[in-house]
């Protein structure tokens, strides 16, 4: 599981060894193409979508905090979390392969559902809660877990599952955007491809897109990688050198927000107005236990839900301190109605909060009186 370590590796992965008068952190290189003398077979770096330097050492500090100590693991960077989520999917399908979906994970599954379908793939779904998809496991080819779910915040037991597909030959993908690599290490659960959106937490500060897919598995990484290639989804370079960069302050923004997201939960416990709070690191969630043997941060999402669509919109309308805005894992707090999208199965008065970086008494206070506001107190 992650440690206290976490705080050293974060400001040094990926960095070149030490040398005289050169950056700790290389800046970012612009290449389309590179000095290519003679033969290419071992060409290193040839043409930019196939590899850029600067993807190679966020590639490497990604491996390092995804699975410590083993030189073996692999990360393919995309240029968003989608372009991660559909290479191993999509790359994977064929007439009569059998994946296993979330029924409740980030929104766009159901998108990826139509798409496998199209492919001839047969798509079998269930919830994440009490490992549901343990049941549709036989003579599938893929399983595809998000825990903690996106927005619900269930949670299965990762490696429960990832035993029981293993028994039956089924590769294990899970989306870990919600917990980072600091909150949860999925290829060490048994997992084949951790996947996630960088988008969020990872970097953190809602100003690039980025995803990436690590694997143990030298094979399963060169058919991610080919796939990237292949359909173009690459980063750019300033994206990838942004993200490297951003990974030196993972550990102490992840550690705050999952402190100032409890916070911020057991004062929404508090309010007889408020139904659902739902956090993982919460004692009394229905998914603590679960969660607390797999994660060692719980992340900064807290879904809650209000009266109704007048009651949530008054109180994000209220709020001073968190913005109205979609995503999660910012430094700054933003939340959002989630119904306004259409697509997730939550009430009208469902609001996802994504909790930042700043001091959580100010955060809770602010929570506090936009609650009033909306109960027009
Ligand atoms: C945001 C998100 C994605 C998609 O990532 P993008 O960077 O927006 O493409 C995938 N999975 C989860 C759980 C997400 O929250």
């Amino acid at each position: 599981m992650t440690t206290d370590r976490d705080a050293t590796r974060v400001v040094r992965a990926g960095l070149p060894e030490e040398e005289a008068y050169a950056p700790p952190l290389p800046g970012p290189v612009f290449a389309a193409h590179y000095h290519l003398p003679g033969d290419v077979a071992d060409a290193p770096y040839a043409y930019g979508r196939d590899a850029n330097p600067t993807w190679t050492g966020l590639e490497s500090a990604i491996s390092e905090l995804e699975c410590p100590g083993d030189g073996a693991a692999r990360t393919v960077a995309f240029a968003s979390g989608m372009g991660a989520v559909s290479a191993v999917l999509l790359s994977r399908a064929r007439p009569g392969s059998v994946f296993v979906l979330p029924d409740d994970g980030y929104n766009l599954l159901a998108a990826m559902r139509e798409r496998l379908v199209a492919f001839g793939a047969e798509v079998r779904t269930a919830p994440t809660a009490a490992d549901a998809q343990l049941a549709q496991l036989d003579g599938a080819s893929l399983l595809w877990i998000e825990s903690p779910s996106n927005p619900g915040l269930d949670v299965c037991d990762i490696r429960r599952l990832a035993g029981a597909a293993h028994e039956r030959g089924v590769l294990v993908a899970v989306d870990n955007t919600l917990a980072t690599p600091l909150g949860q290490r999925p290829l060490e659960l048994g997992a084949d491809f951790s996947v996630a959106s960088g988008t969020k937490a990872l970097t953190g500060h809602g100003d690039i897109l980025l995803g990436h897919v690590t694997c143990r598995d030298a094979e399963l990484a060169d058919s991610v990688r080919l796939w990237r290639k292949h359909v173009g989804a690459v980063p750019g370079p300033m994206e990838a050198w942004l993200a490297h960069r951003s990974l030196a302050t993972l550990d102490v923004r992840t550690r705050r927000q999952a402190e100032n997201a409890r916070a911020v939960a057991e004062a929404l416990l508090e309010r007889p107005e408020v139904t659902g709070v739902r956090h993982p690191g919460l004692p009394g969630d229905p998914m603590h236990e679960v969660a607390a043997r797999q994660m060692s941060r719980f992340g900064c999402v807290v879904s809650f839900t209000l009266a109704g669509k007048e009651e949530a919109e008054r109180f994000l309308g209220a709020l001073r301190l968190v913005g109205d805005a979609t995503s999660f894992g910012g430094v700054r707090s933003t939340a959002e109605r989630r119904g306004r999208w259409g697509g997730d199965a939550v009430p009208e008065g469902f609001v996802r909060m994504s909790v930042g970086v700043e001091d959580a008494g100010d955060l809770v206070a602010d929570v506090r009186r936009a609650l009033d506001v909306a109960a027009g107190r």
